[in-house]
């Protein structure tokens, strides 16, 4: 059964939100005044952080059909709409010999990074649609440009990476043609830019250590989820604005 909310607060949805980007971006969005479910595979780790922040808490694993469309008929149950959806959960996956990454690789990583937003946006569409204002922020990469990858004088042009970064590469692709699409709704790109969570701090990866705070990390997408009237569909941006595609 689908209720309507009375309440007017916005309502969001982190998914991959019990640490890092996405749980710096659940307290964020608790603070800009909305209703903020926390959705995290582990009920066992995300539970207590949300109870601990104020946010619901919503069990979603982005690569299971059930698992997300139980997460849309909780919130449906509950709030009967959706007003932001950020599409934040991602891994990297294994850091190899460029020789040695395999179809199974790519898969992995594809089925979270890609399929894993897919599978999220088709579920809650119709609660967006619901939403006087709906937007999705879908979270990407620098990794993901060609124009970062052609510019010598930024660190994406030096980064390895091929699966991870044709994940977040389809994903900038994917939400642009979403955004035209779905004229309704904004639909934006984030890129956190590189940023010190538990995805960057892992022995191989060329940032680990490096990265900024997840509050600047988290920066382009808090934009997107609460600017005015003049909030964009279609962009890609970081906390310092607009990138090549
Ligand atoms: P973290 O590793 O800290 O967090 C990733 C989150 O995604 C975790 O909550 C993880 O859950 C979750 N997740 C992974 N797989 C699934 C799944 N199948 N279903 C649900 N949740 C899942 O990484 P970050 O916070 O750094 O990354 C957040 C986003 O930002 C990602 O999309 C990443 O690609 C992007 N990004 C990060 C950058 C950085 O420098 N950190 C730079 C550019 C982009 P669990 O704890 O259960 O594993």
């Amino acid at each position: 059964m689908m209720t309507t909310s009375s309440d007017t607060s916005p309502v969001s949805l982190v998914t991959g939100a019990n640490k890092g980007i996405g749980l710096e971006a659940v307290r964020r969005l608790i603070g800009a005044g909305h209703i903020v479910y926390l959705g995290a595979r582990d009920a066992d780790r995300g539970r207590p952080v949300a109870e601990s922040l104020g946010a619901r808490f919503v069990q979603l694993d982005v690569t299971s059909d059930e698992s997300v469309s139980r997460a849309a008929a909780l919130v449906a149950e509950e709030q009967g709409r959706l007003d932001v959806l950020v599409n934040n959960a991602g891994i990297t996956g294994p850091f190899r010999d460029v020789h040695d990454y395999t179809a199974d690789d790519a898969a992995m990583v594809l089925m979270t990074n890609l399929v894993g937003y897919v599978r999220v946006m088709q579920a809650f569409l119709p609660l967006l649609e619901l939403s006087s204002d709906p937007r999705i922020i879908n979270v990407s990469s620098g990794l993901g440009s060609f124009g970062l990858l052609n510019d010598p004088s930024r660190k994406e042009s030096t980064a390895g990476q091929p699966l991870y970064a044709a994940s977040k590469a389809a994903v900038n692709m994917l939400s642009a043609r979403y955004a035209k699409l779905l004229p309704g709704i904004r639909i934006n790109i984030a890129d956190p830019g590189l940023t010190d969570t538990d995805l960057t701090r892992v022995p191989g990866h060329p940032g680990a250590g490096l990265g900024h705070s997840v509050e600047h990390g988290s920066d382009a997408i808090i934009a997107f989820a609460t600017g005015g009237p003049e909030t964009p569909t279609g962009a890609y941006r970081d906390r310092d604005g607009d990138l090549p595609w």
